[in-house]
C-alpha cells in the first residue's frame, strides 16, 4: 500500500466518531475512520438515549431511523428512598422532544457508523489505531493495524474519538485518572421484567446505597438492569459492585420485586465512565479528543450519548474552523483551543454536577427531596430539566 494521507482521522466508531465523521464528511473533508471491531458491535451501556441527545439525533437528519423503531421512553420512576416512589413526565422544553428511546447500542451506533459513510466518510473496520505518530511535538497522524497489515497513515489532524481507555489519550499523556471524574457501571439485560413501561426507572435502593440501580425498558419484557457508582465511593466504602449488582437485583426493596421472575439474558459486564470534562486534558498540537476520552460524560445521570454526539459536531466546526483562519486543517491548542470550547459550553453545569455527587446520593437526603418534589409538580419539572440538562 502506498503513502496515505487524510484530511483526518477520526479514531473510533462510537458516537463521538461517528458524528464527527458525519459533519465532516458533509462539509467535503476527507475523513477516515478508523475502527478496531467489525460492527454491528455491542457497547456496554444503558441504552438510555436522553432527549438531548434525540434533538442530536434529528438534527443529523436520523428521525426517520429512530422513530417509530424503538422504545420510547416520556418519563421517570424514581423508587427506593424512603417510602416515596415519584413518576415524573418529562417537561415540555422548547427546542427539545419530551421523550427518549432505548436502543441497544448494536443497532445505535450502527445506524450512525452507516449515516457517516453515507455521507462519504472512509470507514476502516477492524483497524485498530496502536499509536498517535508524533513529529515535533505534533501529532501528524496514526499508526495502525489494519487486519493483519501494519500501516502509518498521515493527516493533517487526527480526532480521538476511542472511548474512555483512549489509546490516543494514553500515549499523549491526555487521559487523567482521577477519581473525582471516574464512575463504575455494570449492566445485564433481563427478560420477563414485570411492569415495565415508557418510564426510565431509577432506584437509589437504601441497601446498595450509595450504589444507585436502573432498569430501563429496551422491550416490554426486557429491560436493561444496572448499577453505577463514583469510584471514591467504591475505594471509601469497600464495596464490590458486582455483590450491588446481586443486592440490588435480589434483595432490595423495590427493584427485586419487578425482578422476581426475571432471567438474565446478557452477561453482566461493566465499565468506567470518564464524567465532567476532568478525566482528560483533551488537546495537543494536532489532536483534540472527543467523547468518553474527552471525559463528556452527564456526572449527574451518566449521560454520555448525548455529549459524545454534540462534541463530535463541535470537533467538526473546531476543524472546519481551522480551515476558514489558515487555509489548511490545524489544531494548535495555544492559538484556539478545542478545550476552552467545551469548556465554555459544559463546564458550569458538569462542575455543579460533579459536586452534587460527593451528597446527592444518599438515601435520607433523596427521600427528603423526592418527597419535596411530590408536592411541588413545578418543581418537579425544573428538576427533570435540569436533570436531562434540558436548558439553552
Ligand atoms: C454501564 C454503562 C451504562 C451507560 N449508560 C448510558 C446511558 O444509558 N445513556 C447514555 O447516554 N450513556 C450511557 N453510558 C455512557 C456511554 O456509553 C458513553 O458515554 C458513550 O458510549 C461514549 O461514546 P464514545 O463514542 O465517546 O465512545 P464509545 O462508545 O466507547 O466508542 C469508542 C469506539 O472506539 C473504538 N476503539 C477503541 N479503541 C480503539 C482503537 N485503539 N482503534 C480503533 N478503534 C478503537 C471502540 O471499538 C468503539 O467503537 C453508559 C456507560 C456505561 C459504562
Amino acid at each position: 500500500m502506498g503513502e496515505m494521507h487524510y484530511d483526518v482521522i477520526v479514531v473510533g466508531g462510537g458516537p463521538a466518531g461517528s458524528a464527527t465523521a458525519y459533519y465532516l464528511a458533509c462539509h467535503g473533508i476527507h475523513v477516515v475512520v478508523m475502527e478496531r471491531r467489525a460492527f454491528p458491535r455491542d457497547k456496554v451501556c444503558g441504552d438510555g438515549v436522553a432527549p438531548r441527545a434525540v434533538r442530536d439525533l434529528y438534527q443529523m437528519g436520523l428521525r426517520e431511523k429512530i422513530e417509530g423503531n424503538f422504545n420510547k421512553f416520556t418519563g421517570f420512576r424514581f423508587a427506593g428512598a424512603g417510602k416515596r416512589v415519584l413518576e415524573s413526565q418529562i417537561p415540555p422544553t422548547p427546542g427539545y422532544p419530551n421523550h427518549g428511546y432505548i436502543i441497544k447500542r448494536r443497532e445505535l451506533d450502527t445506524i450512525l457508523l452507516e449515516h457517516a459513510r453515507e455521507a462519504g466518510a472512509e470507514i476502516w473496520e477492524e483497524c485498530l489505531a496502536e499509536s498517535p505518530l508524533i513529529e515535533n511535538g505534533e501529532v501528524v497522524g496514526v499508526e495502525a493495524k489494519r487486519g493483519n497489515e501494519k500501516i502509518e497513515v498521515t493527516s493533517n489532524m487526527v480526532v480521538g474519538a476511542d472511548g474512555a481507555h483512549s489509546a490516543m489519550g494514553r500515549a499523549t499523556g491526555l487521559l487523567i485518572n482521577n477519581d473525582e471524574h471516574i464512575a463504575v457501571a455494570m449492566r445485564q439485560y433481563f427478560e420477563g421484567v414485570e411492569g415495565i413501561g415508557d418510564l426510565l426507572e431509577i432506584y437509589p435502593e437504601k441497601i446498595t446505597s450509595p450504589v444507585s440501580g436502573w432498569i430501563f425498558p429496551v422491550s416490554k419484557t426486557v429491560a436493561n438492569v444496572g448499577v453505577w457508582a463514583m469510584r471514591y465511593h467504591l475505594k471509601k466504602y469497600k464495596i464490590n459492585l458486582r455483590k450491588s449488582f446481586k443486592m440490588f437485583t435480589e434483595d432490595s426493596t423495590y427493584a427485586s420485586v419487578k425482578l422476581k421472575n426475571a432471567h438474565p439474558v446478557s452477561q453482566l459486564e461493566g465499565e468506567i465512565l470518564r464524567t465532567g470534562l476532568g478525566g482528560s486534558k483533551i488537546e495537543c498540537p494536532g489532536m483534540i479528543l472527543v467523547g468518553d476520552a474527552a471525559s463528556m460524560v452527564n456526572p449527574v445521570n451518566g449521560e454520555g450519548i448525548t455529549y459524545a454526539l454534540e462534541s463530535g459536531k463541535m470537533a467538526a466546526e473546531h476543524i472546519i474552523g481551522s480551515m476558514k483562519m489558515g487555509g489548511k486543517i490545524h489544531h494548535d491548542p495555544e492559538e484556539n483551543s478545542f478545550r476552552e470550547k467545551l469548556l465554555k459550553e459544559y463546564g458550569s453545569y458538569f462542575k455543579k454536577g460533579t459536586k452534587s455527587m460527593k451528597w446527592g446520593n444518599k438515601p435520607a437526603f433523596i427521600g427528603l427531596f423526592l418527597a419535596y418534589l411530590a408536592r411541588k409538580p413545578e418543581q418537579q419539572e425544573e428538576f427533570i430539566r435540569a436533570l436531562m440538562h434540558l436548558r439553552n
